[in-house]
């Protein structure tokens, strides 16, 4: 028998909705500047990108859809040859510092040996080639983005020669690495320590900012991102490297970094939410043996200012149907704002990664005094929509396909994919979260349990 204090797993039949892996081309392409994506897969993927991204596809974006015929898929024509011919046009077109071929479904079924190909046309054309297999019959929505940091990983320089090249913090508040040997350190970064520490996970720039500076009031300059925002900025990494990631669903990443690149993982809930965001900082600088400086301070100044959505929230129930990984950090900040959490269903849970996260979890559910929620791997959805139906919860974060349904249904909903592009990380984005949360509860105004149905099918006996 489990406590009620653990978190209790289950593992479902995996038949659920979410995005393709696929889909991270999206915002890959936007935050790495100077890259290009190609998709080699089949119609299918085409379709899918193309609906999912909506407007943003009229904007030349810098991704692009390599098409298999039945001559690909038969053997007929020479892989090589044939993204040889695409390679050429992007780099004559566009002009990038990186091609990402990102693997589909097909090009795994058919065995398309694309690490093999890389190496060879990499040469070829003089522009380097990472290879992601991003596919749907392994992965879930953002484990895109993992697949794409994992394989970039290895591009990164070696830590000792960075060292060799002065760093210095341009205006914008980045660290970049210097190629140039003429720059002089800044007087005002011998007063910082941690200058080896790597953050990785994708996040917009005003929010990776944000981050920097949080941790650079706490005297921690950070040596990079991965990715950075151009090819040729990636971070050193090595043995003398710690690394930290800024989102749950990063664990091949961390598992490359650890193992490939022999870096050093600190392990800490994700900076999401002012807990989180504080547990993160101070799990940082525990590492760097540095006492963290007002923090506590910061973090009730924050709850006194979301007081007013927590007024909304507090009380009402939630349930997660999942499909994005950041479904525990979000359900660990929502419980401390006072809801209840029914269920957390989530594609695939790295109980080690996220073990910091599942430690807070707990915590903030011993704090609230609140059950701890049960954590459904590779959840059924339609044993969730059984079980939504009982529990009747205030609130479903779900997905596209079942939020009208649900709506109909007397449920509300909120879109789980707008967590995904949102800014939600940092304390200060703290309110976005809730505004996000709250607005299906607002549209409707004043509501109270006892005046709702769940299923308009329902009997009442
Ligand atoms: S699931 Fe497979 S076939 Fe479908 S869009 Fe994704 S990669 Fe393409």
């Amino acid at each position: 028998m489990k406590t009620p204090e653990t978190p209790a797993f289950e593992c479902e039949t995996g038949n659920y909705h979410t995005f393709c892996p696929i889909s991270c081309v999206a915002w890959l392409y936007q935050k790495i500047e100077d890259s290009f994506s190609l998709v080699v897969g089949t119609k299918t993927c085409g379709y899918f990108l193309q609906n999912a991204l909506g407007v943003m596809i009229f904007a030349e974006p810098r991704y692009a859809m390599a098409e298999l015929e039945e001559g690909d898929i038969s053997a007929q024509s020479n892989d090589q040859k044939e993204l040889e011919k695409i390679c050429l046009q992007i780099r004559d077109d566009r002009n990038p510092s990186v091609i990402i071929w990102i693997g589909t479904c097909t090009t795994e079924i058919i065995k398309m040996d694309l690490e093999g190909i890389a190496p060879k046309l990499e040469r070829q054309i003089g522009i380097p080639i990472v290879v992601a297999r991003a596919n749907g019959l392994d992965y879930a929505f953002t484990q895109g983005e993992d697949t794409v940091l994992a394989a970039m990983a290895h591009r990164c320089p070696e830590y000792k020669w960075c060292e060799t090249n002065s760093k210095r913090q341009d205006q914008s508040g980045r660290i970049r690495v210097n190629t140039t040997s003429n720059n002089k350190i800044t007087s005002q970064k011998s007063e910082l320590t941690g200058s080896n520490l790597v953050l990785f996970g994708s996040l917009p720039s005003s929010v990776a900012s944000q981050l920097n500076s949080e941790l650079k009031r706490q005297s921690i300059l950070i040596s990079g991102w991965l990715p950075s925002q151009k090819y040729d900025e990636l971070p050193g990494l090595g043995g003398d490297v710690y690394v930290c990631g800024v989102n749950p669903f990063l664990s091949r990443t961390a598992t490359t970094l650890m193992r490939r690149r022999k870096c050093q993982l600190i392990g800490a809930p994700f900076p999401i939410g002012p807990d989180g965001t504080r547990a993160w900082i101070e799990k940082i600088c525990s590492v760097f043996n540095i006492k963290p400086d007002g923090l506590e301070e910061k973090e009730n100044r924050i709850w006194k200012n979301i007081e007013d959505y927590i007024r909304v929230v507090t009380g009402k129930s939630v349930f997660f149907m999942g499909d994005n990984l950041l479904e525990i950090s979000l359900a660990r900040f929502l419980i401390r704002c006072g809801m209840i959490v029914y269920e957390i269903g989530i594609p695939y849970m790295d109980r080690r990664y996220q073990a910091a996260e599942l430690l807070l979890l707990q915590h903030t559910c011993i704090k609230m005094k609140t059950p701890v929620p049960r954590i459904v791997e590779k959840p059924d959805n339609y044993g969730q929509v059984q079980r939504m139906h009982e529990l009747k919860p205030h609130l479903a974060i779900t997905g596209m396909a079942h939020a009208n349904p649900l709506e109909a249904r007397n449920i509300d909903t909120k879109w789980s994919v707008e967590f995904t592009f949102a800014q939600i990380h940092g304390s200060g984005n703290a309110r976005d979260i809730l505004e996000l949360v709250t607005r299906p509860l607002r549209c409707k105004g004043g509501l109270t349990s006892g005046s709702r149905s769940l299923s308009k099918q329902t009997t009442i006996i």
